[in-house]
């Protein structure tokens, strides 16, 4: 348990305030599970930690000021300040988008294309571009779980790179085979790299504006990661028409997009070259991901 120079307020546990912040995020209309979040964060207790100890003067202005923000509906992974994704802990703040659940799986779709260009390889790396990486979520991720990767984390947003860089740092060895760059798409890459990725992937903003989208997300979450032009299927498609210039044969391009979208996707790709374009589902059973491969 932390000590506190300022004193502490004595009788109150972690685990009262737990109960009274249970109660009022509640009556919010947010499930008690958050309150669980914001009480460990404060108390420095971690997940399942001890809510027995007393609670310091700085504990508890930490706690009631993350609580204020939470109720003011700023998504509570910006108060935490970081978030889980796949095996990472990843650092978040409103310059980048959340990592969702549904891109765990899109970032296990590529996993899968390196594994399968892998096992007819036996010495150079597997060569990975993560465009629009956000956070980092599905470039570190793929770089953390498989060592024989060489990963491309790339954005357009100088901010997200910032963030992605810190969570890079904080890989240990994998940073190693992991680099940064700052572009639009494809052109962030240099020009080294055409025709020798083995596997592209992104989740690109893909909403249309016009869409309705929840409101916690349209007012804290940055604008230039969710919505795209033309019914939010331009970064789609540029990065569909882009990619048989930077894939090696054999090689594969991973998108996630939303399921009005994936059947228009898998046709443009057959169309502008690729052998076999793949629908992939989401957790929900909804149409998330077309996987789209080059002949060999
Ligand atoms: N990959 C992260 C994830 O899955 O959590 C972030 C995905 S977010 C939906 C889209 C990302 O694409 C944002 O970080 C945004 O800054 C970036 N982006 C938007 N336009 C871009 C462009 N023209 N070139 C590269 N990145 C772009
Ligand atoms: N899954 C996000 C949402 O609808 C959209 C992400 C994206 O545009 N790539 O909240």
């Amino acid at each position: 348990m932390e000590t506190d120079p300022t004193g502490d307020e004595g009788t109150i546990t972690w685990r009262e305030v737990l109960a009274e912040t249970e109660h009022r995020v509640m009556v919010a209309g947010l499930p008690a599970q958050e309150a669980h979040w914001i009480v460990e964060e404060a108390s420095g207790s971690g997940p399942g930690g001890s809510l027995d100890g007393p609670v310091t003067v700085r504990g508890r202005a930490h706690h009631d000021a993350m609580v204020g923000r939470r109720l003011a509906g700023e998504p509570l992974q910006y108060i935490l300040g970081r978030w889980a994704f796949r095996g990472l802990d990843l650092m978040v703040d409103p310059r980048v988008l959340i990592p969702r659940p549904e891109t765990e799986v899109v970032a296990g779709l590529a996993l899968a294309e390196v594994d399968r260009v892998a096992a007819g390889r036996t010495d150079s790396p597997v060569q990975v571009a993560d465009l629009g990486t956000g956070s980092g979520a599905i470039g570190l991720s793929i770089a953390v779980e498989r060592i024989g990767t060489r990963v491309w984390c790339t954005d357009v947003s100088t901010g997200a790179l910032a963030v992605a860089r810190a969570n890079c740092a904080g890989l240990g060895r994998p940073a190693r085979r992991v680099t940064l760059a700052e572009g639009s798409w494809f052109e962030a890459l240099p020009t080294e790299l055409k025709f020798s990725l083995d596997v592209v992937v992104a989740n690109p903003p893909y909403v249309d504006r016009a869409g309705d989208l929840p409101v916690e997300v349209v007012a804290w979450e940055p604008a230039e990661a969710l919505f795209a032009e033309r019914d939010g299927r331009a970064d789609l498609e540029a990065l569909v028409d882009g990619a048989p210039t930077w894939l090696a044969p054999g090689g594969a391009l991973v998108l996630e997009m939303s399921p009005d979208q994936v059947g228009d996707l898998a046709d443009r790709a057959r169309g502008v070259g690729f052998d076999e374009a793949e629908i992939h589902l989401d957790l929900a059973g909804r149409d998330r991901a077309v996987v789209a491969r080059l002949a060999q």
